[in-house]
């Protein structure tokens, strides 16, 4: 900028020192007999007036104006000596050549050394773009830095609240949540689990989706199962490894996706996945991520299932299925206080199996329990929601009916008692035909504590026994 306004300054001077030695040359009077040589100290500062123009112009625009100038300042100064009538023109000439001739090597070593600048400016400028991509490359460094230590307290924060679950829907609602949460993505969240039985994908929890329609899991979700690896698909279309014709449906719901195996053992138990209808939305950070939950969300989900196994072997007797004694006195005394408070009704049935001993003596041990086995399977297909049948003894069964009057309960045991008798068990090829014989209680008609409906029925029970078995007492 500066030097570019400086050479204009010195064209400009070229300019006025050539315009001002043009005016003087027409000054000079001539053809009235004065002698030449009078004019030659005019003549002289003419021409070194037109020679600082000469020089200028080669400084100030180069070579064209310089040579341009010269020529010109050549031409008018040979015009006024034959004006003038002065002799020595090729004399005059000469210093034009020399003023031309300097100002060419000026010209020539400023271009040079404008050259020589230019390229170190350019050499300048390179290093300033490598030293700022240098900069840039830092910065994103720290910054995928920063973002991997905030993934990893997000992890910490995923282990930690994954050992405090126990119970399977917190669980899988947990890890929705934490895959949500550590990938940071937008995109569906889905869960699935082998039902082991049928040895299939169901949907387990989902996230972010407003209907799942493959319920069993989709073609991506079975190459995880498949293969126990986890999958990483940038766009479902040009995936080569899933060319099916459903592709273009796909596109639709999802364009890429992240999914990974949920392995307990040596099985997996389930696939969790994360897609996005964004084509590559996902890194193999991200799948990195997905499986590191996808390891602690498959710990607490056995943990959940082994947590509820145990929480069922506490009430649950585990030959016949039907609860444990102490948990039924607990259900029947809190029902009993419910029943009072809402002055409400319920009844008691307790059941004993008729001649048992004779089977186990006629067909061993294991004929007895499977005798059981079907009756208290029999029982449980047959009583309400609500309803508790509990196994109080060896081969005693009791029944609590929610609701129900003595009556109506003496009823539903006849109807028991009648499913029993008419569907025979086969022992050793033998038609075993067993039977039961139930005692009946209720509340408030007979009884107003659970106890008192307990020995009641018990009584009641007895009493069936004595009058011949096979049969339903309530009185
Ligand atoms: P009753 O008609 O008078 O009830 O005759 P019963 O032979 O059934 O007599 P009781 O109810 O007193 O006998 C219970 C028998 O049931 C005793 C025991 O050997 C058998 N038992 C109890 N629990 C089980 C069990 O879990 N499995 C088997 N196989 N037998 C059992
Ligand atoms: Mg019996
Ligand atoms: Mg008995």
């Amino acid at each position: 900028m500066f030097h570019s306004l400086k050479r204009t300054a010195l064209g400009i001077l070229s300019i006025i020192s050539f315009i001002l030695s043009t005016i003087l040359f027409y000054k000079i009077p001539y053809g009235h007999g004065a002698p030449a040589v009078f004019y030659a100290d005019l003549v002289s500062s003419i021409i070194f007036s037109y020679n600082i123009a000469v020089f200028f112009a080669w400084v100030g625009f180069g070579m064209i104006f310089g040579i341009g100038m010269a020529a010109l300042s050549i031409a008018l100064v040979l015009l006024l000596n034959l004006r003038v009538g002065l002799p020595g023109h090729s004399a005059l000439v000469l210093p034009f050549l020399l003023t031309a001739f300097f100002g060419f090597l000026y010209w020539r070593a400023r271009n040079r050394l404008n050259d020589a600048y230019r390229l170190k400016m350019e050499k300048a400028g390179e290093n300033i773009n490598i030293i700022s991509n240098g900069i840039e490359d830092s910065r994103k460094g720290i910054f995928s830095v920063e973002e991997k230590l905030k993934r990893y307290a997000v992890l910490k924060g995923v282990i930690d609240s994954f050992s405090s679950q126990l119970l399977f829907d917190d669980v899988t609602k947990l890890i929705m949540e934490k895959t949500n949460k550590t990938i940071g993505k937008p995109g569906r969240v889905l869960l699935f689990l082998v039902d082991t039985e049928k040895q299939e994908l169901m949907l387990s929890a989902s996230r972010g989706a407003e209907r799942v329609t493959a319920k069993k899991g989709d073609l991506f979700d079975r190459w995880v199962l498949k293969n126990r690896k986890s999958l990483i698909v940038e766009d479902v279309v040009t995936d080569f490894r899933f060319s099916t014709d459903k592709q273009g449906d796909l596109k639709k719901i999802f364009r890429s996706l992240i999914a990974t195996p949920l392995v307990s053992g040596d099985k997996v138990i389930g696939i969790l996945r994360m897609d996005s209808a964004r084509k590559v939305a996902y890194t193999q950070d991200d799948l990195r991520l997905l499986d590191i939950i996808a390891d602690l969300g498959a710990i607490s989900i056995e943990n959940a299932l082994l947590y509820a196994r145990t929480q069922e072997l506490a009430i649950i007797d585990s030959m016949t299925g039907l609860a444990v004694r102490r948990y039924f006195l607990e259900r029947l005394h809190a029902e009993v206080k419910r029943t009072a408070m809402k002055k409400g009704k319920m009844s008691l049935v307790m059941l004993d199996i008729d001649h048992f001993k004779k089977y186990n003596d006629q067909f061993g041990h294991a004929a007895g329990d499977i005798i059981l086995k079907h009756i208290a399977k029999t029982i449980n297909s047959m009583i309400r929601e609500g309803d508790i049948a509990a196994r109080y003894g060896g081969e005693e069964i009791v029944i609590m009916l929610c609701g129900r009057s003595k009556n109506e309960a003496a009823l539903e045991a006849e109807e028991i008692r009648k499913a029993v008798k008419e569907s025979p068990i086969m022992l050793r090829r033998h038609s075993a035909d067993v039977t039961v014989s139930m005692g009946v209680s209720g509340y408030p008609e007979d009884a107003s504590s659970a106890e008192a409906l307990i020995r009641l029925a018990d009584e009641r029970l007895y009493k069936a026994k004595a009058q011949g078995r096979d049969r339903v007492c309530s009185a």
